[in-house]
């Protein structure tokens, strides 16, 4: 099994997702079936990129991922604040 690996670990936090939040946005059943480079595509490394260059998917799937939880958020914040009106 193919578990996420340092770098991918750090890429997760510094993006303030936890590795389970991660690998459930990916998965059911709470494995990780991506790549240790935290691309959800377990052939990433040797196909997307090399295996000494740093993942490329990651940082867009982590923005990618930001953005919709921000959005998600302003969203609840909308409601709210009609919910007060
Ligand atoms: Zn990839
Ligand atoms: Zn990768």
């Amino acid at each position: 099994m193919t578990t996420l690996g340092r770098d991918a670990l750090a890429a997760l936090s510094s993006a303030g997702i936890t590795p389970r939040e991660w690998i459930g946005e990916w998965s059911t059943d709470g494995t990780w079936s991506g790549d240790t480079c935290g691309c959800p595509d377990d052939r990433c490394i040797g196909h997307h990129h090399d295996a000494r260059h740093a993942c490329g998917c990651l940082p867009a799937l982590l923005e990618e991922a930001a953005a919709l939880r921000a959005a998600k958020r302003s969203k609840a914040a909308l409601r709210e604040a009609g919910a007060m009106d």
